[in-house]
């Protein structure tokens, strides 16, 4: 961070802080967010977390969970209060204000000093310190570091760590994907130092599935995965039914997207799938094909080079059909990937 002195000394005495995540966060999102809080609360801040969504139920366990304050109509003051209240804002693990649905706004007009703690490409700027790397893995890799360069190393617990464990495991994907550095694993070598448990916080969120995910998956995976050979392109939707009928909540179709790419001469991935109100897509690539790009350029979205999102205003076949017509465009590009 540049700035850092001066980033210390305002957080010298004690602040009212609000740390904000995405919509629908992810374990980078909320565990890179409750590390942060448990470390400024050990310092004698006073701390809210706001999420501008609910989240899956197998994040639940990380430490301070609880105090989340999920946004909701009835929350919505509470809320708008914290935040006009505020002298420190910490925005995490998004780049662009229009991620956090209403709550953007309040925090564009917020008198409170910004921090931007994010990995993600073409941030926006209206951060007054910012902690911003797209080569770093995860976010909870930058807070991390912040931590190290503020010289306080020693207030990670265990507790701090498992939270930082759990994005890096997960942006990362198991530390599989090719934004795992050696600064990841020197990242998680330490954090296991300082009391991280990794056999435990894979458990918690790999091996934590309800059964009716699993049918859910077993269902997209022999019924609904599309292979297009011409394209090495793999896709799969899900409409509003099919989640219903496999009681399917919030999160579960997470990861769904990786087994497109896993196969053999795949280089883009895509789930596409019914969200309260919207059509989600989730994107997957392998080496130059930039699903940022695309995600940005046709499904008002973005991320990383190999891994996006955007969503759709229109129906999910319509969606589909759009995709598919964009498709040819990419094909030369497609296909010249290894
Ligand atoms: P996922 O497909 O797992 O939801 O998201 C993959 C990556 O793309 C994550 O880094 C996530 O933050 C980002 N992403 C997902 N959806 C959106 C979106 O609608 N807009 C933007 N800008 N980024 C997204
Ligand atoms: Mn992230």
């Amino acid at each position: 961070m540049t700035q850092l002195q001066e980033f210390i000394d305002y957080l010298s005495t004690p602040r009212k802080a609000v740390i904000v995540t995405h919509h629908k966060p992810d374990a980078d999102a909320l565990g890179s967010s409750l590390g942060l809080a448990a470390y400024l609360k050990k310092i004698h801040h006073n701390v809210s977390v706001i999420t501008p969504s609910d989240y899956p139920s197998f994040l639940n366990w990380l430490p301070g969970n609880n105090e989340v304050i999920i946004y909701s109509e009835q929350k919505k003051e509470k809320i708008a209060e914290l935040v006009k209240d505020a002298e420190i804002i910490f925005c995490l693990d998004f780049s662009a204000l229009s991620r956090i649905n209403s709550i953007g706004e309040m925090i564009r007009h917020a008198t409170a000093k910004k921090v931007l703690i994010d990995h993600h490409l073409e941030p926006e700027k209206f951060a007054d310190f910012e902690q911003w790397d797209p080569k770093a893995a995860s976010t909870a890799g930058l807070v991390y570091d912040l931590l190290i360069s503020m010289g306080d190393r020693s207030k990670i617990d265990s507790a701090i760590a498992d939270c930082l464990y759990a994005g890096l495991l997960t942006d990362t994907g198991g530390f599989r994907h090719n934004n795992t550095r050696r600064e990841e694993f020197m990242i998680a070598s330490d954090l296991v130092s300082l009391g991280a448990n990794p056999t435990q916080v894979s458990k918690l969120i790999y091996d934590n599935n309800t059964v009716e995910r699993l049918r859910l998956m077993g269902y997209v995976l022999s019924e609904k995965l599309i292979v297009l050979p011409e394209y090495k392109t793999a896709y799969m939707t899900l409409n509003e039914e099919e989640l219903k009928k496999f009681g399917s909540q919030s999160g579960d179709t997470e990861g769904f997207v990786n087994y497109g790419l896993s196969i053999e001469g795949i280089v883009l991935s895509v789930m596409i799938y019914q969200r309260t109100g919207e059509v989600k897509l989730s994107f997957r690539s392998l080496g130059d094909f930039s699903v940022n790009e695309l995600a940005r350029k046709y499904f008002n979205g973005g991320g990383h080079r190999n891994a996006a999102g955007g969503t759709s205003e229109t129906s999910l076949q319509e969606t589909l059909d759009y995709f598919l017509k964009i498709l040819p465009e990419y094909k030369d590009k497609l296909i010249s990937e290894q």
